[in-house]
């Protein structure tokens, strides 16, 4: 007697060519369970929607609904007694980078720290490279990570890296998620411009000022709208980066109009904070997953019984531009 689960289409971006696989990715904050049930509040979700032992499927549900080749995650606190076993079995290989200060662990009852993890269909890739970092802002150490895999398709030989962040929440850190911006865009670079002897030059794409770099896909929770500094940022950096769910909008430049909304004391917050980026000369989206109308969502918002969380999964699906480095 559980209620039907949200159903959202594909729009498709572009003719679907038969002969290349895209690859598809899916970014989302699944609401850390002791963050859910210990911190967050949302005054209109009943506490027995989120037990764990009942949302748990609810979340695995929604990832399996879309089966992505790649998927980002962030406040995940059941890493190792849930995600990892579950998706291995399922063929995915993956990688968890816990938050140095979680505030999980000040929740009673707590199963660990939450963190971001990543997760990638290990017969479709083979992993070269993991890289875990620790944001810093101003030089300073944060309580932000990200994790940052270097892929190389089985395949079709192509390499590209994925990265997946959580930037620091709340008004009034505007200047700090945008210094945790800039220090992950230039560690970003760093990783995509190093050279892999074992990387072929058709694997390499034009990132600006003459310089070459693995293409790559950032997807993350940047608790920013896009009028903030450090969408801007991402949306001007030299990586050559376009933000993938602008192409369901009508002249293809506007971010969707929420990718989260809750309800706690403070008030209703209905916002967009999720991205996925991706190398725009190395990609293109032929699809996206539609974000679900205001009547889907219901009058209590999220999370509820019929969705997990408080922000909604992006999905998209990316296919290769040919030969990205003949195209100059
Ligand atoms: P953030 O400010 O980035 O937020 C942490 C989490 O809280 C996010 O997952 C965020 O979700 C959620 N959140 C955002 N707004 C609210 C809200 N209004 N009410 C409840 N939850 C919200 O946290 P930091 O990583 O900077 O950590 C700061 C927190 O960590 C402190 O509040 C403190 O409780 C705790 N802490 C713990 C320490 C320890 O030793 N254990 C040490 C230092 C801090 P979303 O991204 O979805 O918005
Ligand atoms: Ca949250």
């Amino acid at each position: 007697n559980r209620p039907p689960r949200l159903h959202r289409d594909f729009v498709m971006t572009r003719p679907c060519s038969l002969q290349n696989a895209p690859l598809r990715i899916m970014q989302w904050n699944i609401l850390a369970q002791a963050l859910g049930e210990g911190k967050d509040s949302f005054v209109r979700c009943p506490m027995e929607a989120l037990n764990w032992s009942e949302r748990k499927y609810l979340i695995l549900e929604e990832i399996l609904t879309y089966r992505p080749d790649v998927l980002c995650l962030q406040e995940v606190d059941h890493y190792f007694d849930t995600f990892q076993p579950v998706l291995a079995s399922l063929g995915y290989q993956s990688s968890f980078c816990p938050k140095p200060c979680s505030p999980c662990l000040d929740v009673h009852n707590n199963n660990g720290p939450d963190g971001c993890a990543l997760f990638f269909n290990r017969r479709r890739f083979q992993l070269l490279h993991t890289t875990h970092l620790r944001l810093s802002a101003m030089m300073l150490k944060t309580n932000q990570v990200a994790i940052v895999a270097t892929l190389r398709c089985r395949l079709t030989g192509r390499v590209f890296c994925v990265a997946v962040t959580h930037l620091k929440a709340r008004s009034g850190w505007e200047a700090f998620r945008s210094a945790q911006g800039a220090h992950l865009l230039q560690q970003l670079r760093d990783i995509t411009t190093q050279s892999y002897p074992e990387m072929d030059q058709e694997n390499r794409t034009r990132v600006g000022d003459g310089e070459e770099g693995i293409p790559l896909v950032v997807c993350g929770d940047f608790n920013a709208e896009p009028s903030e500094e450090v969408y801007r940022r991402f949306m001007t950096s030299p990586l050559g980066l376009d933000s993938a769910y602008k192409c369901l909008s009508e002249d293809g430049t506007t971010e969707p109009p929420y990718t989260s909304w809750k309800i706690r004391p403070s008030g209703e917050s209905c916002s967009t904070l999720d991205y996925i980026w991706y190398s725009e000369r190395a990609f293109q989206v032929d699809a996206v997953l539609r974000i679900p109308s205001e009547e889907q969502i219901g009058p209590d918002r999220l999370p509820s019984y019929n969705y997990p969380s408080d922000h909604l999964s992006l999905v998209c699906d990316l296919s290769f531009s040919q030969q990205p480095h003949r195209l100059m």
